[in-house]
């Protein structure tokens, strides 16, 4: 109902940039190669996501503004298996409820849909044109909301947010082709060609990606890629480590300690490195639906893993000295 939905909307939709990695990774579940990203005023003017994905039936498409409708489960065992990035069903009727929605889909068979909604209330719908995809435009953001309004940051800030979310979804994703524009202005895209050291370039600059050593190494349970080097002399950020677990960006607090441990004698203290360290490993041992945003994990074996990245970032650095 349309109470339960803005409750969940308040947990969801923090701000603007945790509706864009919404729609995202909605369109990264439908199977897109191309994604176009197009915000104005950081989110508060207008988000517009263009996906080529499977797109919606026309029979399905209102039945996705409904809450826990997901087509990504379908049993409870499911919900310990997950390999797509949404899960819940929360995310559209979250957002829908604290905006205004336009939404163009196609299964590029037979006529696409058109729909509009106003704080979750359907306003009109009707039939067209026929490019396969999804496209998704919110405007009016938190109207009915002020509270949440007024707690949102500067433009600045919020954009800062969408740009984190931009980059990691990028690097998670490096066979995919993203385009973020702000205000009319481009501010990332990739090639989509699946190199992950072409998307860094983007994000971290040249220099930095010249610098970048990789390395893969596997424990029993766990297989870790990561890209490191050490930052540029007067930058350096938090931000500039992202760890993602079978394709889904995560914050856990042991594992971001393992990398810096792993760095221990080459940085000193209140520095970060830039690490992108991707872990794939068997859904069964991590548990993701700790908080509806899906961001930070629980993991059945932390210390083991935490090792793992010690060891693999420790030696990597060594090597790079003979
Ligand atoms: P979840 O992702 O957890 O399933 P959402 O509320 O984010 O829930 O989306 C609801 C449903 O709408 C999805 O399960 C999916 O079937 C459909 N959907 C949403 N966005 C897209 C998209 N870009 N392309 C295709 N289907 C989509
Ligand atoms: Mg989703």
């Amino acid at each position: 109902d349309a109470l339960s939905n803005k409750i969940a909307a308040g947990e969801v939709v923090e701000r603007p940039a945790s509706i864009v990695k919404e729609l995202v990774e909605n369109a990264l579940d439908a199977g897109s190669t191309t994604i176009l990203v197009e915000l104005e005023e950081a989110g508060l003017g207008s988000i517009r996501v263009v996906d080529n994905g499977s797109g919606i039936t026309p029979e399905d498409v209102e039945t996705a503004f409904l809450r826990h409708a997901t087509s990504k489960i379908q049993t409870d065992r499911d919900l310990f298996q997950i390999q797509t990035l949404g899960f819940r069903g929360e995310a559209l009727p979250s957002i829908a409820s604290v905006s205004h929605v336009l939404l163009r889909t196609s299964t590029g068979q037979g006529k696409g849909v058109e729909l509009t909604l106003e704080g979750g209330h359907l306003e009109s719908r009707k039939a067209a044109h026929a490019r396969k995809g999804t496209e998704l435009m919110i405007s009016q953001l938190f109207y009915n909301t002020p509270a949440r309004l007024k707690y949102l940051k500067t433009t600045h800030t919020e954009s800062g947010h969408v740009s984190d979310v931009m980059n990691r979804l990028a690097m998670s994703n490096p066979d995919v082709s993203f385009e973020y524009v702000h205000n009319q202005k481009q501010v990332l895209k990739t090639a989509g060609n699946g190199d992950i050291r072409q998307v860094m370039a983007q994000i971290y600059g040249r220099t930095i990606a010249s610098k970048l050593v990789s390395f893969s190494e596997s424990s029993l349970d766990y297989t870790v890629n990561g890209y490191v080097c050490l930052p540029e002399v007067n930058r350096s950020s938090r931000q500039y480590m992202s760890i993602y677990i079978n394709g889904r960006y995560i914050r856990n607090y042991a594992l971001s300690q393992a990398i810096l441990k792993g760095f221990h004698t080459l940085l000193p203290i209140g520095r970060y490195p830039i690490a992108v360290i991707q872990i794939e490993m068997n859904p069964m041992l991590v548990d993701v639906n700790v908080h509806p945003a899906k961001l930070e994990v629980r993991l059945s074996k932390e210390a083991e893993l935490g090792d793992l990245l010690i060891s693999s970032i420790k030696k990597v650095f060594q090597e790079q000295q003979l």
